[in-house]
């Protein structure tokens, strides 16, 4: 105990942890974790945790999985890592044409951090206009309570106060657009018609401003940073529409999304699924719930708006590709399934070659010294093989199903938009407790689980691995948290 104590002050002495307020871990002690399996986090004590946030959402298989492990293992015999400026190595090429036929976007730029990939793609934007003699294209809009990462390109299209407000004077200004939300809607509105009026919102300004905007950036169905808020994907679908109508680029964000989150492979791929015939014997609820409250004060009228949405089987699981959406599209976090920081900027052809050119200024000259590294590559690759062989979307399926039965568990408690989309599960929580997050998140540390509540928002977003004994501790320990506490 005593050295545990020495441990703790130790990394507090030396470590300047992300996120945090360091003096608050005067009153709230740091957690020393010594390894992980599975769900599952163990301390130095041997006490565990279930890892009920994915550790940030990047861990899809749980810890210490084998094969991903064994992928980066055979590759740390062959190559650690070699430069990606004139130089090219198997994993990078097999990932970039992987991910290729995935989205339909066919050249791969990788960085390491979400964040790195954000900075990409607007610069590309940017760059692309400027190679396309339409230099006055340089600004950017992106949603309403938007998260996108908090290097200050990043920051300056993101749209949480907390994170930004102290950089102000440094950032790039951006406008940001209605959110479609639905937790935004007016009493009544069903999701579909707050998604299209939210659209109209955005046409009317992207009409203005055409040709001053480079790019519309987007967290596709789930905006997870501002509480985990879902719409409609008919929003994706306008979108779309409106920048092709006006010439701007739609950079979609999928850093949190991808990889599975949202019930497909892709987020992006539910845009037109309600153009997709509907087929008779189609499950009530595939990908999604937008429940209403079941706080009858809360007046939600429209029961389950995206329950029509047609169950679809296959590798994706969505009924369109990336590329009918985005014209570039950033992926990260559950990349290498949460082993080794990787991101990535995929975009398509008519893009790359507006920067194919004799001139050296026209090219994209970016670089991050870990472009590309062979051990992330290989994890990456691990973690698709995962999806194709153990057909993990259609799997995801029913793990999401029981998560949501289990939760029926939490309906007495006074919460509201209790909803689902794929693998995030969520709902918000009515309490006099002005400090609800981070009363909670430390009660259920005491029970035994890692959540780590957004405001009053509590989710969950487990790695796909989670039993269903694992899903009804999760659930009741978050159960028996929250009475608790409010
Ligand atoms: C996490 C996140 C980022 C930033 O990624 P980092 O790897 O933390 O830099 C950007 N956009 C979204 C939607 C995210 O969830």
């Amino acid at each position: 105990m005593d050295d545990n104590q020495n441990f703790l002050s130790r990394s507090l002495q030396s470590v300047w942890h992300p996120c945090t307020q360091m003096k608050s871990h005067e009153n709230f002690p740091l957690i020393p974790i010594a390894r992980g399996d599975g769900v599952w986090l163990y301390d130095t004590d041997n006490k565990q945790y279930l890892d009920g946030v994915s550790s940030w959402w990047v861990n899809l298989f749980g810890h210490n999985n084998p094969r991903i492990k064994d992928a980066i293992k055979l590759q740390l015999d062959r190559l650690e890592h070699v430069m990606l400026a004139g130089f090219t190595h198997a994993p990078v090429v097999e990932l970039s044409e992987k991910l290729a036929k995935l989205t339909g976007l066919g050249h791969a730029f990788y960085a390491s951090d979400g964040a790195s990939a954000v900075e990409i793609a607007l610069k590309m934007s940017f760059h692309y206009w400027r190679n396309t003699n339409n230099p006055q294209k340089t600004k950017f809009i992106s949603l309403q309570n938007s998260y996108h990462g908090e290097t200050l390109g990043a920051l300056g299209v993101t749209d949480v106060a907390i994170f930004k407000d102290s950089y102000a004077p440094l950032l790039t200004q951006s406008a940001q657009m209605p959110s479609p939300d639905f937790r935004l809607a007016e009493a009544g509105e069903g999701a579909e018609a707050f998604a299209l009026r939210c659209a109209s919102a955005l046409e009317a300004y992207v009409s203005e401003h055409s040709h001053v905007l480079a790019a519309f950036i987007i967290e596709p169905i789930v905006q997870c940073a501002a509480g985990m808020g879902m719409y409609h994907p008919v929003y994706l679908r306008r979108a779309r529409e409106i920048c092709t109508k006006f010439n701007v680029h739609l950079i979609a964000d999928e850093i949190a999304v991808g990889f599975g989150r949202t019930g497909t492979m892709f987020a992006c791929e539910q845009a037109d699924i309600l153009n997709a015939p509907l087929s008779a014997h189609s499950s009530l609820s595939a990908h999604s719930s937008l429940s209403p409250s079941p706080s009858p004060a809360s007046g939600r009228g429209e029961l389950n708006p995206l329950a029509r949405l047609r169950e679809r089987a296959g590798e994706r699981g969505g009924s369109c590709r990336v590329s009918d959406i985005a014209d570039f599209v950033c992926l990260s976090k559950g990349i290498t399934g949460g082993y080794l920081p990787l991101s990535v900027v995929l975009t398509k052809d008519e893009i790359y070659q507006a920067f194919y050119n004799d001139s050296t200024a026209k090219g994209f000259l970016h670089s991050h010294s870990y472009t590309g590294n062979p051990l992330a590559c290989s994890a990456a690759l691990a973690t698709l093989r995962i999806f194709e062989t153990d057909n993990i979307i259609a799997k995801n399926r029913e793990i999401a199903m029981q998560i949501t039965a289990k939760m029926q568990v939490l309906t007495d408690l006074p919460i509201i938009h209790l909803r689902h989309q794929g693998m995030i599960h969520a709902f918000d929580v009515q309490t006099q407790n002005t400090n609800f997050s981070r009363t909670c998140y430390v009660e259920a540390l005491k029970q035994g689980l890692l959540i780590r509540p957004i405001g009053n928002t509590v989710y969950f977003m487990p790695p796909y691995t989670i039993s269903e004994v694992e899903i009804d501790f999760m659930v009741d320990a978050t159960l028996n948290t929250i009475k608790k506490i409010i």
